[in-house]
C-alpha cells in the first residue's frame, strides 16, 4: 500500500487548502471459514507481524486495525507517542498506552480477546480497535472478523453458525467496504462460504476481491489452475492466489520479507503463466488500484469545489484591488471617481441605485417639495395673530389720533410679521438639503468608490475636503435664504398684481356684506354721521388703498367713516374720561387703565376692521409664500447644491493632489495588505491543489 502514500500525501495538502472533508478510504474486510488463513493475509498486506494466527479458532473479536500515516521524522514528535520506533500501535481499550513491539501488541490482542470472549473459544461481537502509526502505511481500515464456523466447541453457543455470520455482515454491509473473500486452495472452491456470504451483501461483485490461501497445501497432483483462472467461480474484481507462512513458519519466526520471496518462487515454479497476477505482492497492488479508482471517482466533486473557491477567491483578490505602482496617477484617479459618483448620485446617473431609501438628488427633490413645501402651506397666514392682536395693532397704529381708516401701518406691520415666519422653514430647508449631502460622501465611499477603502487615509481626506466645502457654503446659502425673506420684508407691494385684485375682489365682498347688515340693523345706519372721507386716504398703499376703493361703491354713507372711525374713536375714547352715558359696559375707567387685551365682544366696526386686515394680510401672505417656496429651492440649488458639484473636483485636486501627500494618502490599511496576501495565498494554494488533482488523475501506478 505504500504506493498510494504519496498520492494521499498530496491529496491531503489539497485538502488542507480548501478545508474538504479527507476522502474516505473504503475499508478492507476479510471474511471466510475458519483457519482460510485471513489474518495471515491481512498481515502480509501489512507487512507486519502483529495478528495471532492458528490453527483452530483464533480470531474470536473483530480486530479494527486502522493504519494511520505519519511522517517519517514526525514519529517521535507525533501526539500520539512513538518513543522508541518509527511504528507503533495503540488500542482503543489501553487509552495511552504505546506498543512500540509488534510481539506485544500480538499478545495485547489475545489477553483482549481472553478478557471478553473468555478462554474457551468463546466468541464476541464487541470489536477490538487497534491504530498503527507508520509512515509506511496510508490511512486506512481493516477489519479482522472471526471465520465462519458451523459446530459449536468449546463455550461456543448453539447458534454460533448464525452469530458469526451476522458478525460478518454487520462489518461487510457497508458499501465502502472492500471484501476479501478468503478460501482455502485445498477446499472446493464452489462450496467457498466466504462468496456466499459476500455475494449477500454485494451480489454484483463489485467491492469482493476474491483471495485463496494455502496454495502451497494442495494434495499431490492436483491444482489451483481452474480456480486461479477464474473458471471454476468467475469473481469481476478478480481471484488472486497466495502463499502465507504455514504455522510451521510461524513458530519458526519467518520474516514477512521472507515469505515474500519464498512465495514468489512457489508461484514461478508451480504456476509460472499466472505467476505475475498472483501473490500477495499483486493481491497489494490490486488492492492499491482498487483504492486509487476510489479516490479519483472522489476527484471530479473535489476539483469542482476547488475551482469555486479559486473564482471566489479570484475576485475577492480584484476586490482588493491591485496594489498601487503610480501614485500620483491612482490618487487622481481616485479622486475623479469619487468627484464624479458624487454628482451621479445627486444628478441620479449614479451606477449603483439605492432601491432601499431614496438618496442623493432624489431626496433633495423630496426635501424641497415635500418636506419644505408642506411645511411652508401649513405655515397658517394668521398664526399666531388673534383678532385681539389685530386690534391692538391698529389701534398702536393710529397713535393719539383718532383715526378715519384703518391705518395702513398696520398692515404692513404685520404682514411683515407673518411674511417673517417663512424663514425659519426655509432655513431648514437649507439644513435638510446640507445633510444630504453630507449623506452621499457615504453613500459614494460605501457603495461606489470601495476602493476608496483601501486608503483610510484619502478617504478620511476626501470626506474632510467635501465636509468642509459643504460647511463653507452653508452660511453663503443660509444668507441668501435669509436675503430672500429680507427682500420680501423690505418692500410690501401691495401694487401687485395678484394682491390688487385679491383687495377688489374682497372689498366688494366686505361690501356686500355690509350692506346686508346695514339691512338687517337699519339703527346703526343713524350713527354714521361724517361721510365722503374716504378718498382723504393716505397714499395708494395697503388699507388706505382697500379704503379707497371702497369709497365709491359706499356711496353718500359711506360705513367706514361712519361706523369705522366713530367706533375707532371710541374705542380710543375708552381711555379718556369720558364716563358718559355710552360707558356703563365698562364700569369706572382709571386714567391709568391700559386696555388689556382680553376676550370681549367685538363691536361690528372692530370686526370689520380686523376682517379687512386679516383678508389683507391672508391674501398678501399666499403671494409671498409662493414666491418663497419657489426661491428658495433655487437658492439653495445655486448656492449649494450646484455650486459644490461644479467645484467638488477642483477642490479635491487642489487639497489633495500633492506631492508631499502622495505617500501618506496611499497608504494602505494594514489589515487591507494583510487580506490582500492571504487572498493571493490562498489562491495560489487552490491552483496548485488543481494541478495536484490533475496529476493524480494521470497517475498509474504500474
Ligand atoms: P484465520 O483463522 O482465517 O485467521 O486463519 P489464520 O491466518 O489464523 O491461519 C490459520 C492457519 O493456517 C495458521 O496456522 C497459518 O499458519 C496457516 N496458513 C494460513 N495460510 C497459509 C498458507 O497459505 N499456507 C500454509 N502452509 N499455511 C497457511
Ligand atoms: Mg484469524
Amino acid at each position: 500500500m505504500e504506493a498510494l502514500i504519496p498520492v494521499i500525501n498530496k491529496l491531503q495538502d489539497v485538502f488542507n487548502t480548501v478545508g474538504a472533508d479527507i476522502i474516505q478510504l473504503p475499508q478492507i474486510a476479510v471474511v471466510g471459514t475458519q483457519s482460510s488463513g485471513k489474518s495471515s493475509v491481512l498481515e502480509s498486506l501489512v507487512g507486519r507481524d502483529l495478528l495471532p494466527r492458528g490453527t483452530g479458532v483464533v480470531t474470536r473479536r473483530p480486530l479494527i486495525l486502522q493504519l494511520v500515516h505519519v511522517e517519517p521524522g514526525d514519529a517521535r514528535k507525533h501526539e500520539d507517542g512513538g518513543r522508541e520506533g518509527e511504528e507503533w500501535g495503540k488500542f482503543l481499550h489501553t487509552k495511552n498506552q504505546i506498543f512500540s513491539d509488534f510481539d506485544e501488541i500480538r499478545q495485547e490482542i489475545e489477553n483482549e480477546t481472553e478478557r471478553i470472549s473468555g478462554t474457551n473459544k468463546g466468541i464476541s461481537d464487541d470489536p477490538i480497535h487497534l491504530k498503527i502509526f507508520s509512515p509506511h502505511v496510508v490511512n486506512l481500515t481493516l477489519v479482522d472478523l472471526p471465520g465462519i464456523t458451523k459446530v459449536p466447541v468449546g463455550d461456543q453457543p448453539n447458534d454460533i453458525e448464525v452469530q458469526i455470520k451476522d458478525l460478518i455482515l454487520k462489518h461487510i454491509s457497508n458499501p465502502n467496504c472492500i471484501i476479501l473473500a478468503v478460501s482455502a486452495a485445498n477446499t472446493d472452491m464452489a462450496t467457498s462460504e466466504a462468496l456466499k456470504v459476500a455475494r449477500e451483501v454485494d451480489p454484483d461483485g463489485r467491492r469482493t476481491l476474491a483471495v485463496v490461501t494455502k496454495l502451497d497445501l494442495m494434495d499431490a497432483g492436483t491444482d489451483a489452475m481452474d480456480v486461479l483462472m477464474g473458471r471454476v467461480i468467475p469473481v469481476k474484481l478478480g481471484l488472486i492466489g497466495v502463499v502465507n507462512r504455514s504455522q510451521l513458519d510461524i513458530n519458526n519466526k519467518k520474516s514477512v520479507a521472507d515469505a515474500i520471496r519464498d512465495e514468489h518462487a512457489f508461484l514461478q515454479k508451480k504456476y509460472p503463466s499466472l505467476a505475475s497476477r498472483n501473490g500477495t505482492k499483486y493481491l497489494a497492488r490490486t488492492l492499491n488500484r482498487l483504492l486509487m479508482h476510489h479516490i479519483r471517482d472522489c476527484l471530479p466533486e473535489l476539483k469542482a469545489r476547488i475551482n469555486v473557491l479559486a473564482s471566489q477567491y479570484q475576485s475577492l483578490l480584484s476586490s482588493y484591488g491591485e496594489p498601487v505602482e503610480d501614485q500620483s496617477s491612482t490618487l487622481l484617479q481616485l479622486i475623479t471617481k469619487f468627484a464624479a459618483e458624487y454628482c451621479n448620485t445627486i444628478e441620479g446617473t449614479a451606477k449603483y441605485i439605492e432601491t432601499a431609501e431614496l438618496c442623493g438628488g432624489a431626496r433633495i427633490c423630496y426635501i424641497f417639495h415635500e418636506t419644505f413645501g408642506r411645511t411652508l402651506e401649513s405655515v397658517d397666514p394668521l398664526g399666531g395673530l388673534g383678532t385681539i392682536d389685530i386690534l391692538t395693532a391698529i389701534r398702536n397704529a393710529t397713535g393719539p389720533r383718532p383715526s378715519l381708516f384703518v391705518p395702513e401701518i398696520s398692515f404692513e406691520l404685520l404682514v411683515k410679521k407673518q411674511v417673517k415666519r417663512l424663514e425659519e422653514p426655509s432655513l431648514r430647508c437649507v439644513e435638510l438639503v446640507h445633510e444630504e449631502m453630507q449623506r452621499i460622501i457615504q453613500h459614494c465611499s460605501n457603495y461606489s468608490t470601495q476602493e476608496l477603502q483601501r486608503f483610510p487615509k484619502l478617504h478620511e481626506a476626501i470626506v474632510e475636503v467635501v465636509t468642509s466645502l459643504l460647511r463653507k457654503r452653508l452660511p453663503v446659502t443660509n444668507d441668501m435664504v435669509h436675503n430672500l425673506v429680507a427682500i420680501e420684508l423690505a418692500y410690501i407691494n401691495t401694487k401687485h398684481p395678484d394682491f390688487a385684485d385679491a383687495c377688489g375682489i374682497m372689498n366688494n365682498n366686505i361690501e356686500e356684506e355690509r350692506r346686508n347688515r346695514m339691512r338687517e340693523l337699519p339703527s346703526a345706519v343713524p350713527r354714521d354721521k361724517s361721510a365722503g372721507r374716504g378718498p382723504a386716504g393716505e397714499p395708494p398703499a395697503g388699507g388706505a388703498d382697500m379704503e379707497g376703493a371702497k369709497a365709491p361703491s359706499a356711496g353718500p354713507q359711506g360705513e367706514q367713516d361712519g361706523t369705522g372711525n366713530w367706533r375707532g374713536m371710541l374705542k380710543k375714547g375708552d381711555e379718556a374720561p369720558s364716563s358718559g352715558p355710552g360707558s356703563p359696559l365698562r364700569g369706572a375707567v382709571n386714567l391709568l387703565d391700559v386696555p388689556v387685551p382680553a376676550a370681549r365682544k367685538l363691536s361690528s366696526r372692530e370686526q370689520r376692521d380686523c376682517e379687512v386686515i386679516e383678508r389683507l394680510i391672508k391674501s398678501y401672505f399666499l403671494i409671498v409664500r409662493k414666491n418663497i417656496q419657489d426661491s428658495v429651492p433655487k437658492a439653495v440649488m445655486h448656492f449649494l447644491v450646484n455650486h459644490v458639484k461644479d467645484s467638488l473636483q477642483s477642490e479635491l485636486v487642489g487639497q489633495l493632489y500633492k506631492l508631499g501627500l502622495l505617500n501618506e494618502l496611499l497608504t494602505e490599511s494594514e489589515d487591507m495588505a494583510q487580506r490582500r496576501k492571504e487572498a493571493a495565498d490562498m489562491l495560489q494554494a487552490l491552483q496548485k491543489a488543481s494541478q495536484v488533482i490533475a496529476e493524480i488523475r494521470e497517475t498509474h501506478l504500474w
